[in-house]
C-alpha cells in the first residue's frame, strides 16, 4: 500500500492541478492545453517551480511571485482532495466490479473520480455540467464495461448490458422528473445536465449502484436544504447544485460498495 499510496497521491495532486485549469478555462471557452499555466490576475507565465501542486502555493505564501496578488485556497484544496480521493481508490470496493483485479479497479476508479470531481466543482461554481464531459464520461463507462466483458467475463456481455440499461434508466428518471417539475412549477426545476450525469453514473455503477447514488443524493440534498433553511443560510427558491450531490454520491458508492447502503435504505423503508 505505502508506495502505491504515495504514487496515487502524487498523481492525484497533478490531476487536481489540471482540474483547476479546466475549471478556470472551460467556462471562459479557452483552450485547456495552450497557453501554458498563467497567473489568473496578471497573466504572467508561471515557471515550473511555481506550478508544483500543493507545494508552490505554500512556498509562495499564497501570493503570485510577480503581481503579489492572492492565490485562492481553492487551488491547493482541489489538488489535495483529488490526491486523497486517488489514494482512497486503493481501498475502493465498487460492488459491480468486485471480481476484477485490483489494478483495474484503481485504474478505472481514478478515471471515474476525476470526471466526477470536475463536474462537482463546475456545478458548485457555475451550475454547469458540460455536455462534453457528461457524455464523454458516459461513453468511457460503457467502454469500460465492454472491456470487462471481453477480458474477464467470457464475452457474455452482462456487464455491458447492465451498464447500458442503467444509463438509460438514469437518463429517463431525471428527464421525467424535469417534465413533472415543469408541469407543476411552470419553470425548469432540474437542469438537463442532471439527466446526463445520472446516465453517466448508471454506466459506471450499474443498476443497483445508480439507484443507491440517486437515493443518497436526494437524501443528502434534502438534509442540507432543511438545515440551510433552519439556519437561514439558504432562501426558499434558491438553486442548489444538485449535480454536485450526484457526483459525490457516485464517488461514495464506487468507494464503499452497494451492500452497506442497501441495508441502510431498507431500514429507512421499514420505519
Ligand atoms: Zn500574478
Amino acid at each position: 500500500m505505502g508506495i502505491t499510496g504515495i504514487y496515487l497521491f502524487v498523481i492525484g495532486c497533478c490531476v487536481g492541478s489540471f482540474i483547476n485549469v479546466l475549471n478556470f478555462r472551460l467556462p471562459l471557452g479557452q483552450s485547456i492545453i495552450y497557453p501554458s499555466s498563467r497567473c489568473t490576475k496578471c497573466n504572467c507565465k508561471l515557471k515550473w517551480f511555481d506550478n508544483i501542486p500543493l507545494i508552490s502555493w505554500i512556498v509562495l505564501g499564497a501570493k503570485c511571485r510577480s503581481c503579489k496578488k492572492k492565490i485562492s485556497i481553492s487551488y491547493p484544496l482541489i489538488e489535495l482532495t483529488t490526491g486523497l480521493i486517488f489514494c482512497a481508490n486503493f481501498f475502493a470496493y465498487p460492488s459491480i466490479y468486485d471480481q476484477l483485479p485490483k489494478f483495474l479497479i484503481i485504474f478505472s476508479g481514478i478515471i471515474f473520480s476525476s470526471i466526477l470531481i470536475v463536474l462537482a466543482v463546475l456545478d458548485c461554481k457555475y451550475f454547469w455540467l458540460p455536455k462534453n464531459i457528461t457524455l464523454g464520461g458516459l461513453t468511457l463507462g460503457l467502454i469500460f464495461s465492454l472491456i470487462v466483458d471481453l477480458f474477464y467475463n467470457l464475452s457474455q456481455f452482462s456487464y455491458f448490458i447492465n451498464s447500458i440499461f442503467a444509463a438509460f434508466i438514469g437518463f429517463i428518471f431525471f428527464y421525467l422528473l424535469s417534465l413533472l417539475g415543469l408541469k407543476i412549477y411552470k419553470t425548469p426545476v432540474m437542469g438537463g445536465g442532471d439527466a446526463k450525469l445520472s446516465a453517466l453514473l448508471g454506466s459506471w455503477l450499474g443498476m443497483q449502484g445508480l439507484f443507491i447514488a440517486i437515493w443518497l443524493s436526494f437524501f443528502a440534498a434534502s438534509i442540507l436544504v432543511i438545515f440551510g433553511l433552519i439556519l437561514k443560510k439558504i432562501k426558499r427558491k434558491q438553486k442548489i447544485p444538485f449535480g454536485a450531490f450526484l457526483s459525490l454520491s457516485g464517488l461514495i458508492v464506487w468507494q464503499f460498495g452497494n451492500e452497506v447502503f442497501m441495508r441502510l435504505i431498507f431500514s429507512t423503508f421499514n420505519w
